[in-house]
Formats: structure tokens, sequence, C-alpha cells
């Protein structure tokens, strides 16, 4: 059947519509292409698990400071 691509309005041939929905296969590509794009950007950039330790450090660090202050009074 002929199916026309919602992304480039380009018509492609498929046996059904895919699962993807109405995208040919030169847009899907290109979307997996950005999705690793981004992924690798994410993976080179500090992961959550480190930003969660940063602020557990914050949070250490604040608590230390605090504490002579608690002591003094
Ligand atoms: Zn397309």
């Amino acid at each position: 059947m002929d199916i026309q691509c919602e992304s480039c309005q380009k018509n492609f041939i498929a046996d059904e519509t895919p699962k993807r929905g109405a995208i040919c296969f030169g847009c899907h590509i290109r979307t997996v292409r950005l999705g690793f794009t981004y992924g690798k950007q994410d993976f080179h950039g500090p992961t959550i698990r480190e930003r969660q330790q940063k602020q557990l450090a914050d949070a250490v660090a604040g608590g230390i400071n605090a504490e002579p202050v608690t002591n003094w009074m």
C-alpha cells in the first residue's frame, strides 16, 4: 500500500502502516540518529548519579558549615 509520510509528505510503499506511524524509512533513520546524538551528549555530560552526589556533597558541606554555629549557641 501507498503511505504518505507525516514528516516529509513523501509517499512510500509498505505492506502496512509501520508501528512507528506513517513515517518513511528516511525520516525514521533521521530520528534514530538524532536520538543517538542526544544520548551521546548526555553520556559525555554529568550523569544523574553525579548530579545527585554533587547535591549530597553540597548538603554535607552546608551541614558542616552550620554545625559550629549550633554549638556556639
Ligand atoms: Zn519521510
